[in-house]
């Protein structure tokens, strides 16, 4: 585990388990959930942009325990892909992992956790939800989904031409009274709520699924994932 991960400076007993988060996050902190199996150069670069775009002080990774979305059959062992996000992030300044999906029983969505880091960090800390546009279009299949804007305000990452006019329809179906507000460059709501605010990217073409596939297919994957992770998924025989 890097140094950096350490010490804890949040912690909280949530039953008989115990969740704790690096001390130094900082004030605005972007939240980063996936399944992460594996961690690759997309995500790393959608974390790098959201935090230039909104000068946030440091990007916590979050992988799920059993994503709502995805058949757990097919997934791989929440420590292996909490290891390599570990492993990915060792050399990133102001980017962490947090493990606080392991702790919980049952699938993990948005809403709960969005609750538990607001609980560990306190009400001082802004938190951006960071999900890319085709998950936001789906927000109405969100559990609780009009509460997630109580804990955090989010971040929907899209395609440079159309990232604005996407966001703009869901917001405007899924969350009436938020107007777009020019100069801020997002969408707000009442005083206290969430905003909302499109960041856009030019794609980059890489999935977790590709490189599963990849590797199935004994073809390499290293310019697609940090030189650690390739590492780890090779000594631990991933994915073949
Ligand atoms: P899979 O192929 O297994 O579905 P994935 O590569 O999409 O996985 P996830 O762990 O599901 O990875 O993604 C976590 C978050 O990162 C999601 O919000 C997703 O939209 C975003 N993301 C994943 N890949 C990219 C990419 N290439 N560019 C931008 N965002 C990405």
């Amino acid at each position: 585990m890097s140094s950096k991960l350490m010490p804890f400076g949040y912690k909280q007993d949530l039953g008989e388990s115990r969740v704790e988060l690096p001390h130094n996050l900082g004030r605005r902190v972007g939240i980063l959930g996936g399944t992460f199996d594996p961690v690759h150069y997309g995500h790393l670069a959608v974390a790098e942009a959201v935090r230039r775009a909104l000068a946030l002080s440091s990007i916590l990774f979050v992988p799920a325990f059993l994503p709502p979305h995805k058949p757990t059959y097919a997934i791989s062992a929440f420590a292996h892909r909490a290891a390599m996000l570990e492993l990915a992030v060792a050399g990133e300044a102001g980017f962490f992992v947090s493990r606080l999906e392991a702790q919980r029983v049952g699938p993990s969505f948005s809403i709960d956790t969005l609750k538990a880091l607001r609980g560990l960090l306190g009400p001082e800390a802004e938190l951006f939800f960071i999900t890319g546009m085709d998950a936001f279009a789906e927000i109405h299949t969100w559990k609780a989904n009009r509460e997630l804007l109580d804990h955090a305000s989010f971040v929907v990452i899209g395609r440079p031409d159309h990232c604005q006019q996407s966001c703009g329809q869901t917001v405007a179906a899924n969350f009436p009274g938020y107007t777009f507000v020019e100069v801020h460059g997002r969408w707000q709501g009442k005083p206290g709520q969430g905003a909302i605010y499109p960041v856009a990217m030019a794609p980059i073409k890489v999935s977790s699924t590709e490189i599963r596939e990849a590797i199935r297919q004994g073809r390499s994957v290293r310019e697609l994932v940090p030189a650690s992770v390739a590492d780890y998924i090779e000594a631990q025989g991933l994915y073949r």
